[in-house]
């Protein structure tokens, strides 16, 4: 299936409806860090460019606060077509253009299959450990903890129901994808 399909598959959004206004651009709050514009990302898609639009740093760093899709004219929902390519990227194996937001991704699933839920300060904490930040962040942590916002882990093994949950979407979604 060709790659703009396979984006429309699982977002819904239709490239060819682009017309490359990039006002989606000029309102996204992280297009600065980004090596593509989100208008740059509709064009690639629109194009077939996928090893362009899977390897940028962009699908990972967008941050879903859905500006852009607010901001489109076409209503075509940017958004929702970075976090498709982020899907396909994660399917192939492709390393996120981003390591810390991979490892944050990781970490935040896993936390949800131990869990059933998440505890934010262990995915943030074993995030900054794996990337060598937790000696900088503890500081924080500590003034965070002694003001009683970081509540303790849950007891672990609650997420059995999520576990189901999850592998029943991803049968759907496999199966969604191979007969649209
Ligand atoms: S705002 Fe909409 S039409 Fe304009 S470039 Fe972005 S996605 Fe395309
Ligand atoms: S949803 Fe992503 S691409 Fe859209 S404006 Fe927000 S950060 Fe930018």
């Amino acid at each position: 299936m060709a790659f703009r399909h396979q984006i429309e598959t699982i977002s819904g959004q239709n490239s060819n409806l682009c017309y490359q206004c990039s006002k989606c651009s000029a309102g996204c709050p992280m297009a600065d860090w980004m090596d593509l514009k989100p208008a740059q990302v509709m064009h690639a898609i629109r194009l077939g460019q996928e090893e362009l639009v899977l390897h940028s740093r962009s699908i990972w760093l967008c941050v879903g606060c859905e500006t852009c899709s607010a901001r489109c004219p076409q209503d075509v929902q940017p958004a929702a077509a970075m976090n498709a390519a982020r899907v396909i990227a994660r399917r192939r194996g492709i390393k996120p253009g981003v390591k810390e937001i991979g490892l944050y991704y990781n970490g935040f699933v896993n936390n949800m299959r131990l869990n059933g839920k998440i505890h934010d300060a262990s995915v943030a904490g074993i995030t900054q450990l794996l990337t060598g930040q937790l000696k900088d962040s503890m500081p924080l942590a500590w003034k965070l903890f002694t003001r009683g916002r970081v509540k303790p882990p849950p007891l672990p093994f609650g997420g059995g129901e999520f576990r189901r949950i999850y592998k029943r979407a991803m049968e759907r979604e496999m199966r969604e994808e191979q007969h649209p």
